[in-house]
């Protein structure tokens, strides 16, 4: 493996871990990482959180520092993004005309948010929260009493209302689902952190569709159907991502909503992997392919993917988990369940932890803690096992999940 050259294409979470991750397996050929942005690459959790408050520096989200890749003999070719993949060549071009060769290339190219598409969504009040600048560029707005109107409550627009209340910003929610966090978390999960965020002062509108934004030159009049216009300053947009697949796409590898692979990361192209929020991947527990857009993922599916290019044979294969932070609460979930047929609540949403069961045909399919970590360990086992579980038992507080686990 030594006389190998390995590309990898997304300096991001994925892109960095998986270098990393070849020279910890031993690799000890050419890695050359590539990325658009210009900042070496960083976590994004912080990006809506401690970072958009202020409470740290944007260089704390970095996943080394920028030193380590020199040290490990890894090339770092940043602020240029790669335009095309010459499959029959093993080439890349890059945007400013340079090419590369490679033995192997991985795509780590990770997603980008949604754009409104709809008049004035991309005004110069409207804001979009995916990478550092992005943060930087809107902290910068969230004043004291600034007025923020975030369209989308979703995970990034709840972090996002939770930080901007935190620094006395004045906060409306506008959601065209009934209850927040609709495709992704079950409904009385929506129905507690709606109550959440309204009783920290959001004003959360849920079931109104924006039809437009107008900039008067000095603020915004969010247009939505059948009522007032909503006034605000600012507007912060969180209606999800979508994957950077395009360029994967324009090479001819297979693409459904994001980078097709199987669960050691192969595409169609046996000389191409990806990991990361791009990929639907399969995963072995869940028996389908899906996409995932959690830190987790990121992470560990990079790892074990380069763990496969530096010559290993381990499938990636794993619960699904992500965790949110807003105001003092944490909540994290684990599964990523399409359908369920009951809920069993271990606590009620009045204590200050408890957490919530999703089963399907007297299985558990996810697991969500809120301020309430330790059951997760348990939960995301008892997804793994795919035991029968008796629901009296999993909501009982006396009963240990270890022994539900067993
Ligand atoms: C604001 C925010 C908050 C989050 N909070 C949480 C959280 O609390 N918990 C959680 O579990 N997950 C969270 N996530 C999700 C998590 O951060 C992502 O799942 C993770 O960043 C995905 O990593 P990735 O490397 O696949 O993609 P990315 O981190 O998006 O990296 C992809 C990189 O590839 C680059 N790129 C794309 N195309 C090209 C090209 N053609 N040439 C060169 N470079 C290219 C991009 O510029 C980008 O830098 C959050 C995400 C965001 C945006």
């Amino acid at each position: 493996m030594s006389d190998q050259n390995i590309v990898i294409i997304g300096a991001g979470h994925a892109g960095g871990r998986a270098a990393d991750a070849l020279r910890t397996a031993g690799y000890t050929g050419a890695v050359t990482l590539c990325g658009e942005e210009r900042h070496p690459p960083y976590e994004r959790p912080p990006l809506s959180k401690e970072l958009l408050f202020g409470a740290i520096p944007h260089e704390k989200t970095y996943l080394f520092p920028e030193a380590y890749y020199a040290e490990k003999n890894i090339a770092l070719k940043l602020g240029v993004a790669v335009t095309a993949i010459d499959r029959q060549a093993q080439r890349v071009t890059f945007a400013d005309g340079s090419t590369l060769p490679y033995d192997a290339l991985m795509l780590t190219t990770g997603a980008r948010a949604r754009r409104l598409p709809l008049p004035g969504g991309d005004g110069p009040r409207v804001f979009y929260l995916r990478d550092i600048d992005d943060t930087l560029a809107l902290r910068e707005k969230l004043g004291e009493g600034t007025r923020l109107a975030i369209i989308g409550a979703g995970f990034i627009g709840l972090e996002i209302a939770a930080t901007a209340r935190k620094r006395g910003v004045s906060v409306t929610v506008i959601e065209l689902a009934a209850l927040p966090l609709a495709r992704v978390a079950a409904p009385e999960i929506g129905e507690y952190m709606a109550q959440l965020h309204r009783g920290k002062g959001v004003d959360l509108r849920t079931g109104v569709k924006v039809t437009a934004i107008e900039d008067t030159g000095s603020e915004l009049r969010i247009m939505v159907e059948g009522g007032e216009p909503i006034v605000a300053d600012y507007a912060a947009i969180g209606i999800g991502a979508q994957p950077n697949v395009e360029l994967a796409q324009q090479a001819g590898i297979e693409c459904k909503d994001g980078i097709v692979v199987d669960q050691f990361g192969h595409t169609n192209d046996p000389k191409i992997f990806a990991a990361g929020d791009v990929t639907r991947h399969l995963n072995p527990l869940l028996d389908r392919h899906v996409r995932l857009e959690a830190w987790q993922n990121a992470q560990n599916q990079a790892i074990a993917v380069a763990k496969v290019m530096a010559g290993g044979d381990q499938p990636f294969s794993e619960v699904p988990w992500f965790w949110t932070d807003q105001y003092e609460t944490n909540m994290q979930m684990a599964g990523a369940p399409d359908r369920w047929d009951r809920v069993v609540w271990r606590g009620e949403p009045t204590d200050p932890g408890f957490t919530l069961f999703q089963l399907l045909d007297g299985r558990v399919v996810a697991a969500v803690t809120i301020n309430n970590a330790r059951d997760m360990r348990f939960g995301r086992m008892l997804i793994q096992s795919g035991k029968i579980v008796d629901p009296a038992a999993l909501g009982d507080k006396n009963t240990k999940l270890q022994d539900l686990v067993r």
